[in-house]
């Protein structure tokens, strides 16, 4: 038996890979037997042949910010005129219109502007609540960060607070690689990957649930990248065994740079190694349930491939995406679109929320028994 097949039985009886499995399944070039095996690790945690996606917006609510990561293409720094910040009403308008084509989940992320404070963010999320029935997933470590040492709070209460207003759950953006050399060398200023790590861990110790990104293609090493893994998992396994009322981290989601733009040279990622990290993190990562497609970044066509690579979902319908589009990141596609993915990937396309709790499911064998609708 080769090595790579000995990992691979120890994972699909149910073992714990380890750090050295990892590497090793990265260094292998059996890429489609890897892929198999997480296809299969998929199936049996999800063993209806659906594809969930929700529909969802992103709102930029401002492009200001002072943390000039230099992979982004987005941000513009505190000076500079064609900065912006959306007002109330703008962002009323977006949620409105999301809330029109049957979405449930606003995902506003923006750039940590320091003028924009814990108490701005309570009053905007109080009125959102107080206008609309929606999932607000937003806001980012470093802009809750930014809030704890604005306040001299601790991020506890500062997530208490913004839970309270209206925040639901946290997304996983700035995980970028929760690695400390590469975060050295492409965002000084996000801190190193246990401060990300802490306030993921905060959120999850005062119930509310959050998601887990990883970005590849910054010259990180494989080591890196199982690191990666191994520290969300670790983290999943805290808030399991700490009984926090919180189902932790929701889902992971790897997703590739995108240099265009941007202050860094870098090669693009390729469709195989893309493939291959997502099909390696569902194999390592064996407490959580959802693995998220990177359509927008990697194009419709791998977006299928993924869920035949561990992927249970296709993400949001992303109607507004600034931060990626503004790296010349074309793909879009709509809710018609994603549907059509998903069909023609051999899988039945169902709607969910933010939960993951399937809303409605678009297949006439299933209608009859399952096109319910679960409360958000
Ligand atoms: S990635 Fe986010 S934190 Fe970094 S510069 Fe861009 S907007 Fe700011």
């Amino acid at each position: 038996m080769s090595p790579i097949d000995a990992i691979l039985n120890r994972v699909l009886s149910g073992q714990r890979l380890t750090v050295e499995d990892g590497v090793r399944l990265f260094e292998s070039d059996e890429l489609e037997k890897i892929g198999h095996a997480a296809n299969q690790v998929m199936q049996r945690i999800h063993p209806e042949p659906m594809t969930t996606f929700v529909i969802g917006r992103n709102i930029n609510h401002t492009n200001v910010c002072d943390v000039y990561c230099r992979f982004c293409a987005f941000y513009r720094p505190p000076e500079s005129s064609e900065g912006y910040v959306l007002s109330h009403e703008e962002i009323f308008q977006k949620i409105q219109e999301t809330i029109d084509v049957n979405g449930t989940e606003i995902l506003m992320q923006g750039g940590v502007n320091p003028n924009l404070t814990l108490a701005y963010f309570e009053d905007l999320l109080q009125q959102i609540k107080q206008r609309f029935t929606i999932h607000m997933h937003s806001l980012s470590t470093v802009e809750i960060g930014r809030m704890r040492d604005q306040t001299g709070l601790p991020m506890e209460e500062v997530l208490r607070r913004l839970n309270k207003a209206g925040l639901d759950s946290l997304p996983g953006a700035g995980a970028e690689i929760l690695d400390d050399r590469i975060r050295q060398k492409i965002s000084k200023r996000k801190g190193p990957w246990r401060e990300w790590m802490d306030t993921m861990q905060a959120a999850h110790s005062v119930g509310m649930s959050t998601t887990a990104t990883m970005v590849i293609g910054f010259g990180e090493t494989m080591e890196e990248r199982v690191l990666h893994m191994t520290r969300i998992r670790d983290a999943q396994d805290q808030c399991i065994q700490n009984g926090w009322n919180s189902p932790g981290f929701l889902a992971f989601i790897p997703w590739t740079f995108q240099s265009e733009n941007t202050n860094m040279v870098a090669d693009k990622v390729t469709a195989e190694e893309y493939l291959k990290t997502l099909a390696v993190s569902r194999l390592m990562l064996d407490n959580i349930r959802n693995f998220q497609s990177s359509w927008v970044t990697m194009g419709p066509d791998v977006g299928k491939q993924s869920l035949s690579y561990g992927c249970n979902d296709f993400g949001s319908t992303m109607m507004e995406e600034n931060v990626v589009s503004a790296a010349a990141c074309t793909h879009k596609v709509n809710i018609d679109l994603i549907i059509q993915l998903i069909r023609e990937a051999g899988k039945i396309p169902a709607q969910r929320n933010t939960k993951y709790e399937i809303l409605r499911v678009f297949d006439d064998k299933y209608r009859v028994e399952k096109d319910f609708v679960l409360q958000n």
